[in-house]
């Protein structure tokens, strides 16, 4: 069971670049962030409209001084400070990532970014190799990974328990864009403009998360893939509002990946499947409490979060209450958070070893999330062909 009590000395100073008022997803790194009290919330620049942003700012308890005008202004004064900002976490349009990274690790910040990382391969390298030069810790929000259960599915794969991993099938499929709501929401709009949202949108927007989790629980990397990409709304093209994957992985595993926005009637139907030469897994992040475990020739089980049967927590991703209460979104973003703080504080500290014993997606993840956006893209628009992963 999670541990309260595990404290660092002090709480990480913590900015934010993005993330304002009404934004969709500002508010879960707050929460993820506040949630065991290893990061304080001490500056910001939240939003796009200076005033808004201003407002917003010191609604939440942030210093007015501090809540700047651009995130080029808070990198440039929040250094100067013996108080300045430990950390940033940046909650905003793709397009941005690149610039917004570069510019906080050139300031000697600890950095959680937005996925997907960066437009190109390239940029996300070279945020990569910043990261290490500045000794700084470099962390991607794929926001479901923290789920406990599928940390229970890795373990399951890394034990043995399935075998050999023959197949994996990944989906995130919504419908909530079947029609053109970009006309009215500007959530959607910018996904589906490729100036901001980059060469994909829902394989980018979605797609990245259920691949990072097949890596997260496979570890396998891919060899090859071919992708078909579709714009069911004519007016996202050159964007995609649909797409299949088909991947061969290096070792002779194979999978599928299905990304949508078009799938009319679901919620999120994000799933995954695992399926081993004698049994498989199933976790879908609407149930996010349970995980499928199906042996061949035996009944089915449906394995719950916080029972004793589960192998043992690992550092930092823990029940954090007793099987039965339902966990969800948030409690997987402060475990993420929780690994982060301690991730930093062991960089502070130059403590490699510790720093090396600790999961979570980094920047590495991140770089592979843009590489499947490089190679889908080029296989999507060359007739489907097959293209290499590296
Ligand atoms: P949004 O449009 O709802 O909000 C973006 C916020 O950033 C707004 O407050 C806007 O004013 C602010 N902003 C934009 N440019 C800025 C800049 N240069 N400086 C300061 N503030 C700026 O977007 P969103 O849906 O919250 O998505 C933001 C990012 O988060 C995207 O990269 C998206 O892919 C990602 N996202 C991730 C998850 C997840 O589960 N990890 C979920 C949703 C969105």
């Amino acid at each position: 069971m999670f541990n309260e009590e595990r404290r660092l000395a002090a709480p990480i100073r913590w900015g934010m670049v993005g993330g304002g008022r009404g934004s969709e997803i500002g508010h879960a790194h707050r929460a993820g962030a506040a949630r065991d009290g290893l990061f304080q919330l001490v500056a910001g620049a939240f939003d796009l409209d200076v005033e808004r942003g201003r407002e917003f700012g010191g609604n939440l308890g942030v210093d007015s001084a501090r809540c700047y005008a651009n995130y080029q202004a808070m990198f440039e004064a929040e250094p100067q400070r013996e108080d300045g900002i430990q950390a940033v976490s940046i909650a905003t349009p793709n397009g941005t990532h690149f610039a917004i990274s570069k510019a906080a690790l050139d300031a000697g910040l600890h950095v959680i970014c937005e996925k997907p990382l960066t437009f190109t391969v390239a940029e996300s390298e070279q945020l990569k190799q910043l990261a290490q030069q500045k000794n700084r810790v470099f962390a991607v929000m794929y926001g479901y990974s923290g789920f406990p259960m599928l940390h229970q599915a890795r373990e399951m794969i890394k034990r043995g328990d399935l075998g050999e991993v023959r197949i994996i099938n990944m989906q995130f499929a919504h419908g909530f864009h079947n029609t053109a709501v970009e006309e009215h929401s500007p959530g959607a709009k910018w996904r589906m403009n490729p100036e901001i949202s980059g060469p994909t949108y829902v394989l980018g927007d979605l797609g990245t998360h259920t691949f990072h989790m097949a890596q997260m629980l496979t570890g396998l990397e891919v060899d090859e893939l071919c992708c078909m990409r579709q714009s069911f709304i004519a007016s996202r093209s050159p964007l995609e509002d649909n797409a299949n994957v088909m991947m061969k992985f290096k070792g002779g595993a194979v999978g599928t990946l299905w990304a949508s926005s078009v799938n009319a009637g679901s919620m999120h139907q994000q799933k995954i499947r695992v399926i081993g030469e004698k049994a498989s897994i199933e976790w879908w992040d609407e149930q996010p409490n349970q995980l499928r475990y199906e042996g061949q020739g035996q009944p089915a089980q449906v394995l719950e979060r916080g029972m004793g049967y589960l192998y043992g927590d690992d550092p930092g991703v823990c029940s954090r209450i007793g099987g039965g209460h339902a966990e969800g979104f948030f409690e997987s973003w402060a475990n993420l958070y929780h690994r982060y703080a301690l991730a930093m504080d062991a960089a502070n500290r130059d403590d490699t070893e510790a720093l090396a014993g600790i999961w979570y997606p980094s920047v590495d993840d991140g770089i592979q999330g843009v590489r499947l956006l490089e190679s889908c893209v080029e296989s999507a628009d060359s007739h489907s062909k097959w293209v290499k992963f590296d």
